[in-house]
């Protein structure tokens, strides 16, 4: 099917906008790097996934097939750190969080995508690559019997950073085994790491190299491999995984399959706080949770990371999330006014309104996702419009039309039709959660007694993989 409307989109690797075309005249494959399932997702963190979203739901509106992948990174050094700390298993230890990752995702009304792999279910694929870039020559074992990958092997290694790969391979000598590290210390990278009885406790996978456990950025190369296949379209996540993540994942896939991995890399710029990115380490991190907590609720809090450039950085404060607030109470004000419209005459231009609000809106998206214009259009046309119902001139087909055309685009901003998510009253929510509690207690009966309560006050719980789920009758 030919494509009415192009995306063209920033690509870090060539430092262009480029049109987003499907390498297979089919779906666009994407892959979007995921959360590191060892304690609750921060804001932060959401304003990467919201962006994703935002590509995904434009894509979806444009009328592109979309095929994306978020992994759920289940080992690294932080998880295992976790689950020994506690002396449970790393499932055990990871598991809640995942399930929270997703009522989180629910609550920021974030699309789900086609897959959510975990980076346990793939170790086979993993080690089948790392199999093959040690028969290559381009992994080797090192003295401490981990296995690294040689980056002076990769003629393009630093490309995506656009890093000066003289002073890269003064780097070279030394090896990292740690999952994160600053481009000062580009070097090569670990593999599979050799376990260690002290560090790793009994959380190991065996493998023709030895006991161990993969390094981060081979997940990210095998879950994409295996599930989109050799080349994806667009590839992923904030700024922050440029480098070391996505260097070393082009590094370690195309030196295994001889293919291009990514035709377009796509970063999304920090939250930030004080002018310092916002993080776990550093310590100035909101989650979800906390807002929700303080009164906000997701779609401000969606709004909030979603209305500025992806591309800029987005300082969070109070004062921007009561703007949010404010932002949407505006586009709500417009959808009761328009309800309630009930005169029969109307105002026959309000066709032609729409279509040249549909014009610019689909303009400003397809400039780069530039969600700024796109709602300056949007808030344009609501000023347009209540002038026009001001002076009498919308009847209640062109309210229905109206309405008609804002759900059409908030199938991309997922932030106007949404009530019935957030009108579960606090009494369900807080016996919901209860709920959650008493089964990870192994409480079974307080358990099933608050579900009968939940139930009789006409709501239900759906278990799913991926958590539960609260949904009216
Ligand atoms: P992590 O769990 O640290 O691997 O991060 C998951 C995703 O969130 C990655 O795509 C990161 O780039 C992104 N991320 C982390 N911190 C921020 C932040 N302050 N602003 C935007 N994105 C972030
Ligand atoms: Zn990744």
């Amino acid at each position: 099917m030919e494509q009415k409307n192009i995306l063209r989109l920033y690509n870090t690797e060539t430092r262009k906008k480029e049109d987003i075309v499907p390498i297979d005249d089919k779906c666009i494959k994407m892959y979007t790097c995921g959360p590191t399932i060892y304690d609750f997702a921060h804001i932060g963190n959401f304003r990467t996934y919201v962006f994703e979203d935002l590509l995904r739901r434009t894509l979806k509106y444009l009328d592109y097939c979309v095929l994306q992948v978020m992994n759920i990174t289940d080992i690294d050094d932080k998880t295992i750190k976790g689950a020994i700390k506690k002396n449970i298993s790393l499932y055990e230890y990871t598991e809640p969080f995942r399930q929270d990752f997703f009522e989180d995702l629910t609550t920021l009304n974030i699309d789900k995508a086609e897959y959510y792999p975990k980076a346990t279910q793939y170790i086979d694929t993993m080690i089948e690559i790392i199999l093959n870039l040690l028969e290559k020559g381009i992994a080797y074992k090192g003295v401490d019997g981990s296995i690294y990958y040689s980056i002076d092997k990769f003629e393009s290694y630093g490309r995506l950073s656009h890093l000066d790969l003289k002073s890269l391979k003064k780097g070279a000598s030394h090896r990292v085994d740690l999952d994160e590290y600053e481009k000062e210390n580009a070097s090569d990278f670990v593999l599979w790491k050799i376990y260690d009885e002290n560090r790793d406790g009994n959380i190991f996978w065996n493998s023709p190299f030895g006991k161990g456990r993969p390094g981060w950025h081979i997940e990210c190369s095998a879950m994409a491999i295996k599930l989109l296949g050799n080349t994806i379209d667009i590839h992923c996540g904030g700024v922050d995984n440029i480098f070391p993540h996505h260097e070393n994942e082009i590094a370690q896939s195309e030196a295994f399959t001889q293919e291009r991995f990514v035709c377009h890399w796509a970063h999304s710029e920090h939250l930030i706080v004080d002018g310092k990115k916002m993080s776990k380490s550093l310590g100035n991190f909101y989650t979800l949770r906390d807002l929700l907590k303080m009164g906000y609720t997701g779609r401000e809090v969606r709004y909030m990371l979603l209305n500025s450039h992806y591309k800029t950085q987005l300082n969070f404060t109070f004062e921007g999330l009561k703007a949010s607030k404010n932002a949407i109470q505006r586009i709500l004000d417009f959808v009761e006014r328009l309800k309630s419209i009930s005169a029969e005459n109307g105002n026959n231009h309000v066709d032609s309104i729409i279509e040249t609000t549909r014009e610019k809106y689909i303009a400003a998206l397809c400039d780069d996702l530039n969600i700024s214009q796109a709602l300056a259009s949007l808030f344009d046309f609501i000023r347009d419009i209540n002038h026009l119902i001001d002076d009498k001139k919308i009847g209640k087909n062109e309210a229905e039309s109206v309405l008609n055309f804002l759900k059409e685009i908030d199938a991309t901003l997922g932030i106007i039709f949404l009530e019935e998510k957030e009108k579960i009253p606090e009494v369900i929510i807080d016996a919901f959660e209860k709920r959650k509690e008493a089964r990870k207690n192994k409480n079974f009966s307080l358990a099933d007694e608050l579900r009968d309560f939940i139930s009789d006050q006409g709501y239900l719980i759906e278990d799913s993989t991926e958590g539960a789920r609260l949904k009216k009758k």
